[in-house]
C-alpha cells in the first residue's frame, strides 16, 4: 500500500472512531471516558487521544465529574453546548428559523409570515434576515454554525441545492440552496418537509431506535417520509412519499397534479379551506392555494373549529377520514414498526387525529390491526425544521458498523 493510501486509511479510520465517540456521547452523554471505551470496544488510550480532539474543536465539552467506581471520580462529557445546526422551515404561510443544539433540541426560533405568491428571492432575503436575527440574540457567530438546513413542501434535486417544483408555493426550479449558501456563507441544504420529518423523528422524536417507520406531515398539503434500514429513502428521483398524490377517488376533485382525486384533494388543509369557501357559496377557485389570497389561513379555521363553527368542524372530520383510507393504505404497503402522524391539521385540528385514525384502524388488513402504532409527532410542528437541522449535523455522528484500529 502507498504511503499516501495509508495516510488516507488513518485519516479515514480516525474520523469513523470520533464519530463513533460522539455517537456514544449523543446516546449515553454525560459519560465518561471509561465507559465510552467500554460502549465502543476502542480502547482507553484512542478514546481519550480522539476526546482531546473533540474538546479543542469546540464538539463535546467537560461536565463536572461522575460517581467513582472505586478510583478517581471520572471527568464526565457531553455533547458541546457551543455549536449548533439551522434548521430553516419554509411553510406555505410562514417561514421559521431554528437554532438547534448537538443534541437536537430548538433552542430558539423566529419567524414570520409569509405573503401568498412569495418568490424564492423574497424568501432568501427573509430567511438571511431572520438567520441573523437569531445569531444576534443568542450571541453566536457563523463560526458556531455547523450549517443551514432548509426543508419545504417541495420536491429538491439531488444535490439538495435547487427547488424543482412546490406546487403549494407556486415555485418551479428555484436555486434557493445556492443563493442561500452565497448570501450566508455557510453549507445549506434542502429537503422535502415530510422527508425532514420523518428524519428528525428517527433521530431524536417519536421512533428514535425504530429503523422503519414512516412520517405522515398534514399540513396545507400532504406528505410522507420513509425511513428504511434507518436511511431516509427518497427513491430514484427523489419523489418518494408522494402520499398526497395516491388516488382515493376515482371522480374526485380535480388535483393540481392533472389527476383527479388525489388524497391530497380530499384530506389535506387546501381541501378543508375549499369544502369551507364552497359551503359558503364562494365563488369557484382554479386551485384551493389560490383561496390563501383570499385571506384564509389554516390556523385561523382550526381557531373557528375550537371555537364551535360546526361547518369548519365537520370540513375537518371529513379531511380526517380520507387521511385514515390513506393512513391504512400506507400501512398495509409498508407494514413499518410505527407510523408517525404530524403537521398542523394533524396535531392541532379538532377531531382530525381521533377520527383519522379511527378510519385508518378499520381499513388495516387484519394481520396488521393491533400492531402497527399510529403515533403523534413528538417534535411537533416544527419537526421539519428540527429534522432538516439534523440531517445538516447527522454526518458527525454517522455510526459505523465495527469499531477499527482500536
Ligand atoms: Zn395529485
Amino acid at each position: 500500500m502507498s504511503r499516501l493510501a495509508l495516510r488516507g486509511n488513518q485519516e479515514l479510520v480516525r474520523k469513523m472512531n470520533e464519530s463513533l465517540i460522539l455517537n456514544c456521547v449523543r446516546e449515553h452523554g454525560p459519560i465518561s471516558r471509561a465507559e465510552i471505551a467500554r460502549l465502543t470496544g476502542l480502547t482507553t488510550g484512542t478514546v481519550s487521544n480522539l476526546c482531546s480532539g473533540l474538546l479543542e474543536r469546540g464538539l463535546i465539552e467537560e461536565v463536572g465529574l461522575g460517581a467513582s467506581r472505586g478510583g478517581r471520580k471520572p471527568v464526565m462529557v457531553r455533547l458541546s453546548s457551543s455549536r449548533f445546526a439551522l434548521g430553516v422551515q419554509v411553510g406555505v404561510d410562514e417561514v421559521a428559523v431554528l437554532l438547534v443544539s448537538l443534541a437536537c433540541e430548538p433552542l430558539r426560533r423566529r419567524a414570520q409570515p409569509l405573503p401568498p405568491g412569495a418568490e424564492p428571492q423574497a424568501v432568501v432575503d427573509l430567511v438571511t434576515r431572520l438567520v441573523g436575527e437569531v445569531l444576534a440574540e443568542a450571541a453566536i457567530g457563523p463560526d458556531q454554525i455547523l450549517g443551514v438546513g432548509v426543508s419545504l413542501p417541495a420536491t429538491v434535486d439531488a444535490d439538495g441545492e435547487f427547488v424543482l417544483y412546490a406546487p403549494n408555493l407556486r415555485w418551479r426550479s428555484a436555486p434557493v440552496g445556492v443563493l442561500l449558501r452565497e448570501r450566508l456563507g455557510l453549507p445549506v441544504v434542502l429537503e422535502n418537509d415530510a422527508n425532514a420529518a420523518a428524519f428528525g423523528e428517527f433521530w431524536c422524536g417519536a421512533t428514535r431506535g425504530m429503523p422503519n417507520s414512516v412520517f405522515v406531515y398534514v399540513d396545507y398539503g400532504i406528505g410522507a417520509g420513509f425511513i428504511v434500514g434507518g436511511e431516509l429513502y427518497r427513491g430514484r428521483d427523489r419523489v418518494a412519499g408522494e402520499l398526497g398524490h395516491t388516488t382515493v377517488d376515482l371522480s374526485g376533485p380535480q388535483c393540481h397534479c392533472g389527476n383527479r382525486g388525489c388524497l391530497g384533494t380530499l384530506a389535506s388543509g387546501l381541501s378543508v379551506m375549499r369544502r369551507v369557501w364552497e359551503a359558503r357559496q364562494g365563488p369557484p377557485v382554479a386551485a384551493p392555494v389560490d383561496l390563501l389570497a383570499q385571506g384564509l389561513r389554516l390556523d385561523d379555521l382550526i381557531q373557528a373549529a375550537r371555537s364551535g363553527d360546526a361547518l369548519v368542524q365537520s370540513a375537518i372530520r371529513e379531511a380526517a377520514t380520507y387521511l385514515g383510507v390513506g393512513l391504512a393504505n400506507l400501512i398495509n404497503l409498508y407494514n413499518p414498526q410505527a407510523l408517525v402522524l404530524g403537521g398542523k391539521l394533524a396535531l392541532e385540528g379538532p377531531e382530525y387525529w381521533e377520527t383519522a385514525t379511527t378510519a385508518a384502524t378499520q381499513r388495516l388488513y387484519p394481520a396488521f390491526r393491533n400492531q402497527v402504532g399510529v403515533i403523534p409527532s413528538a417534535l411537533g410542528p416544527d419537526a421539519p425544521g428540527i429534522g432538516v437541522a439534523a440531517l445538516v449535523m447527522r454526518p458527525l455522528f454517522q455510526p459505523v458498523p465495527l469499531p477499527v484500529g482500536a
